[in-house]
């Protein structure tokens, strides 16, 4: 059943403390990649949730959301978009800025990648304290893109970042304590 496959999925996830700096609990999806029957499982948790919701855009945030998006896109028949940190690509963008814990990011998309009216589902391995899923978000809904849904693998759930999308649907795998 869907718990099993789950549990399977979390104990994949390693943990690396103070990665990449003291006091970090840094979620390690790359050994979840290594157990093929986890990886397929994680993708196929998603695609049996978003098969027929009508998703024409998987967005992928850089880095690891370029890893989970693309197979479910192709699954559910939908366009990838790669939401980009500045500076790497190469045609016409738009930027969405946004704050970290110490100043601020940026987000960028291909102008012409998603259209007025598009259904999207936002796509990253970890939701933290929710400051990037917004920028997504807001990045698409700026160029008139129902966002339908945010999913992550995993959820840190102390840091609330689940509330920072308001009334956004959000749909994790994996709940870490
Ligand atoms: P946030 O914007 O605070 O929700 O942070 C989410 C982004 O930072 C995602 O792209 C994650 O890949 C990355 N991230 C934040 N905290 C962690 C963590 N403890 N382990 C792994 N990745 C993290």
């Amino acid at each position: 059943g869907n718990d099993d496959r789950v549990a399977r999925i979390s104990s994949a996830i390693r943990v690396i403390q103070d990665f990449p700096k003291p006091v970090i609990m840094f979620q390690d999806i790359t050994t979840l990649l290594l157990d093929p029957k986890a990886f397929k499982d994680t993708i196929e948790l998603f695609v049996e949730r978003y098969k027929d919701r009508d998703i024409n855009v998987v967005a992928g945030i850089e880095a690891r959301g370029f890893i989970f998006g693309p197979p479910i896109a192709l699954a559910i028949g939908a366009k990838f978009v790669p939401m980009r940190k500045p500076k790497k690509l190469p045609g016409k963008v738009i930027t969405q800025e946004y704050s970290l814990e110490y100043g601020t990011d940026k987000m960028e998309m291909h102008v012409g990648a998603v259209q007025e009216g598009e259904r999207a589902l936002v796509v990253d391995d970890l939701i933290a304290t929710g400051g990037t899923l917004c920028a997504a978000i807001r990045l698409l809904e700026r160029v008139g893109v129902h966002v339908v849904e945010c999913a992550c693998v995993i959820e840190l759930p102390e840091l609330k970042g689940r509330d920072q999308l308001g009334d956004k649907p959000f749909f994790v795998l994996v709940s870490c304590w």
